[in-house]
């Protein structure tokens, strides 16, 4: 019988899991009633490590970045960036994310993340008084 628990970030009802693989570079399980569910940990991971190119998209009316280092980005009156939802949708950016797991030896499995939940919840913050040590992302099964 595991331990129920709710994730630290949106809440969600999840058990704490028996095993943790401590080789695991994401998505490692937690096994104290302390974590995330594994969609908020996805997340964790997401905005830590390609923040900043998920935020940095090429607008669809001129094909300029929002931002462009040395070179004039999107300056269109009316912008037209893809937002979270277009970008997470994409099928080669979820199998990205699956094999990153497979190589991190992520506890997680890639069909346990719900992508509809990760887009749903991005902009919710993470409490940073309870947020993991090491900047990883614990989770539970
Ligand atoms: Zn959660
Ligand atoms: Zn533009």
């Amino acid at each position: 019988m595991n331990q129920p628990s709710n994730c630290y970030r949106c809440g969600v009802r999840c058990r704490v899991a028996d095993t943790s693989n401590a080789e695991a570079r994401l998505l490692r399980h937690a096994t104290e009633p302390h974590g995330l569910c594994v969609n908020c940990g996805a997340t964790q991971w997401l905005k830590e490590n390609v923040g900043e190119v998920i935020a940095n998209q090429r607008c669809r009316k001129c094909d300029k970045h929002r931002e462009s280092y040395g070179r004039r980005g999107c300056a269109c009156s009316e912008p037209d960036f893809p937002g979270i939802d277009d970008i997470l949708r994409l099928e080669h950016i979820q199998k990205t994310f699956a094999q990153l797991m497979a190589v991190g030896k992520s506890d997680a499995k890639p069909d346990e993340i719900d992508w509809l939940e990760v887009i749903a919840n991005w902009e919710l913050p993470f409490p940073d008084e309870t947020k993991p040590t090491q900047g990883q992302g614990e989770l539970f099964s």
